[in-house]
């Protein structure tokens, strides 16, 4: 499994030097106290990548309930919750279900691969986030990652970046994005009532909140601001007053997205947006079982309940393939929503060493690729060691490191890795489909590979599909 290089115990306070110099962005009280940082999720040393004593398991759509109980009879196992969409949960019967198992893994996959009733059976992936340490990049203070070469025309920025994303450009322009356009983040959770945050955390129009009851049918009871299928309950964030540790990493990932402009704090890159949560990694990373879920559960809410959901933003990686996974990509896929996944913090070319989910392509089953590929650069352009790589695998560069975002309980705060790289092409998504409406995703796509394409970055050359750097100038 790949796992962050190195993991900072210690926590440590720090003091932002820079942030003022964000008044462009009606932004940032002076001299914010940075905390510290979230302790990083990371595999447990020597243990197996996937959850021991537990199956993702397809049926067949034709098999029988005594063929169903019969295969599970031969693992000693039986059907813990289904991750098939709100259709499927407590019964997975349609689509893939999380089953345990009294046998290993391995041998438990062996025995139901060649069941006449088993459409697929594999294990549950464990993943991680894709953070690494901040140590040497931790003080930047900037938002250098909405950046761009020039001044804008409109503010008083007084700092550039060439290899920002340019986003101010689009601001300045007026495209600030919509409420209309909705992202989902898969994630740890998100701290919902940051002030940088909340005005763009979508509101269930179809719950009350706290009621216990499923108002709107749809499988969960008060998914108020997402889900949190980690934990199987409403609450997406679970972090208690003054902490900035848990859900710190989903947190910084949304504002980098699409943190407010309001005055204070940090902007992401779109400032108007609504985005949901799907929480379901814990502080010791998650299951890919829960991933699938989370899927399912934003194909929903676009194809049956109307929320026009552009782009999952996916900053987490680890195991191996999985049909589950694959088959809720291209499900999604054909609904319309694109697959933003960092591309991994290994420091390898995924065309030889594939990282999962960031190498699944849905070309050949949804008739176009919905997932984007993101590796990191960092302020000066270059490609930092632990960043993935692939010139057939990944797609673009984006900002990744000394990333300034929200941190829970209204802090602001530093992190690097490709999971901070990811959420600027999420948030540029959202960006161009809030000033094109009629925009497909594909044509979503094809507008951010084309601008990095556009926009040659020498750390980036034949490393990635596009060879360039994410440039929304002109969304
Ligand atoms: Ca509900």
């Amino acid at each position: 499994m790949h796992v962050p290089s190195r993991i900072s115990a210690k926590p440590r306070l720090r003091r932002s030097a820079s942030l003022t110099t964000l008044a462009l962005l009606g932004a940032l009280a002076a001299a914010t106290v940075l905390p510290a940082l979230a302790p990083s999720a990371q595999a447990q040393g020597g243990q197996p990548d996937y959850v021991a004593g537990e199956l993702i398991v397809q049926f067949k759509a034709d098999a029988t309930d005594a063929e169903r109980a019969a295969a599970l009879a031969r693992v000693a196992g039986r059907v813990r919750k289904g991750i098939g969409g709100p259709a499927a949960r407590g019964n997975g019967v349609a689509g893939p279900a999380v089953a345990a198992t009294g046998l290993a893994v391995p041998d438990a996959i062996r025995r139901l691969q060649n069941d006449p009733a088993v459409e697929f059976a594999e294990p549950n992936w464990r993943v991680t986030h894709q953070e690494v340490s901040t140590d040497t990049h931790y003080a930047n203070g900037s938002l250098w990652g909405v950046y761009s070469s020039d001044k804008p025309a409109a503010g008083p920025s007084a700092t550039t970046n060439v290899f920002g994303s340019q986003a101010e450009q689009s601001w300045a322009a007026g495209r600030v994005g919509s409420s209309n356009v909705y992202v989902g983040v898969i994630d740890e959770g998100i701290d919902v009532s940051h002030p940088d945050l909340v005005q763009n955390i979508w509101v269930n129009p179809g719950e009350i909140a706290g009621n216990g009851v499923d108002d709107d049918g749809n499988g969960y009871a008060d998914d108020i601001h997402g889900w949190d299928f980690a934990n199987e309950d409403s609450s997406v964030y679970d972090g208690p007053a003054g902490d900035t540790t848990v859900d710190s990493h989903g947190t910084h990932v949304a504002g980098t997205i699409g943190a407010a402009s309001n005055g204070r704090g940090v902007v992401g890159v779109c400032w108007n947006v609504k985005m949901i949560s799907a929480k379901f990694l814990a502080p010791g990373g998650g299951s890919v079982s829960d991933a699938v879920e989370a899927v399912r559960y934003f194909i929903d809410l676009k194809k049956n309940r109307g929320v026009n959901i552009v782009a999952l933003n996916n900053s987490w990686g680890g195991g191996g393939y999985s049909q589950a996974m694959m088959d809720a990509i291209v499900d999604a896929a054909k609904e319309g929503i694109l697959f933003v996944a960092a591309a991994g913090n290994s420091g390898r070319n995924t065309d030889l060493w594939t990282n999962y989910p960031s190498c699944y392509n849905t070309t050949q089953a949804a008739g176009y690729d919905s997932v984007i590929a993101v590796a990191a650069i960092d302020k000066t352009g270059s490609r930092p060691s632990w960043s993935n790589y692939g010139q057939s695998t990944v797609d673009l560069a984006a900002p990744g490191a000394g990333i300034v975002s929200t941190l829970p309980n209204g802090y602001l705060g530093a992190k690097d890795g490709t999971s901070m790289a990811a959420p600027h092409v999420t948030g540029a998504a959202a960006l161009y489909a809030a000033s094109r409406p009629g925009a497909t995703a594909a044509g979503i796509r094809s507008a951010v590979l084309n601008a990095a394409a556009g926009t040659p970055t020498k750390s980036m050359s034949r490393k990635c599909t596009t060879s360039g750097r994410l440039n929304v100038t002109g969304f």
